[in-house]
């Protein structure tokens, strides 16, 4: 589905792919506010990536680079078997993807990397996933996995789940979180809504289509224009470490600091 006619002098495309489901992302919305507000960019939406470029061995290999860090307590670990049928349904039934699934973060992007084909591999054109997969990583001294937000580089991959999970929530949560688990229950729903609306993200949030353009936003700063993460906390391009930083920064206005604020137009 080609959002933007294509125009003789528009020299970049991004090659948008979405398996979020639509209860989470509203992918028609964040096109037209990628074709308004970036005029040089043409937009091409795709379907998800894995469908596009399924083989049975790429099927084989996402099953084979799950992470078993950072499960939630109580998870069983699935056997091969089970991790191949989870993932031969879950690219074509997406709504089905659980977020307790989790991926090694730069194998999946290297895997990803290596089925784009090589007549769209070129500098001009950025291959953004948008999925609701989450991937962690680990720095080189660092003994803990932390889950991403976004995968930078080429593709870039942005992941619903992890706008979720990745930036932390209050303290006051986890205190929270904390007293029920020592009952061996979790926060019930409706006391997350009613204590902490305002503070974090949740599953199927109305928020998420807009918190997750602005990390659309940092990927193709990053990638067509060399702006790594912003530090002014109010402009889109930050990277918010905690979850009501990430809320601030991508849902009040001005959209973004000064030095940013006519980049995409160029
Ligand atoms: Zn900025």
């Amino acid at each position: 589905m080609v959002i933007k006619e294509k125009k003789p002098n528009l020299l970049r495309k991004v090659y948008l792919y979405n398996e979020t489901p639509a209860i989470d992302l509203d992918v028609i919305y964040i096109c037209r506010y990628l074709s308004a507000q970036c005029p040089v960019l043409e937009i091409i939406l795709r379907e998800s990536f894995i469908a596009r470029f399924y083989s049975p061995d790429l099927i084989k290999s996402l099953a084979g680079i799950w992470s078993d860090e950072l499960l939630s307590p109580g998870y069983k670990v699935l056997s091969e078997e089970e991790r191949l049928e989870y993932e031969a349904i879950g690219y074509r039934q997406t709504e089905k993807l659980s977020p307790q699934v989790i991926y090694h973060g730069w194998p999946l992007w290297e895997l990803l990397k290596a089925q784009i084909p090589q007549k769209e591999a070129s500098l001009n054109a950025l291959h953004l996933i948008l999925t609701p997969r989450l991937a962690v990583t680990r720095e080189p001294d660092e003994k803990r996995f932390h889950a991403r937000t976004v995968l930078l580089g080429q593709p870039s991959i942005i992941s619903s789940s992890g706008l979720v999970e990745a930036p932390a929530r209050p303290q006051e949560y986890y205190f929270w979180q904390a007293g029920y688990r020592s009952l061996g229950l979790e926060i019930p729903e409706a006391v997350i809504r009613e204590k902490f609306a305002d503070q974090f993200l949740t599953y199927h949030d109305s928020r998420l289509s807009e918190v997750a353009l602005g990390y659309i936003l940092q990927t193709i700063a990053y990638y067509f224009y060399g702006e790594a993460f912003c530090q002014d906390p109010s402009c889109r391009l930050f990277n918010a470490h905690y979850q009501k930083a990430m809320l601030a920064a991508q849902l009040t206005f001005p959209e973004f600091c000064p030095r940013h604020s006519t980049l995409f137009s160029s």
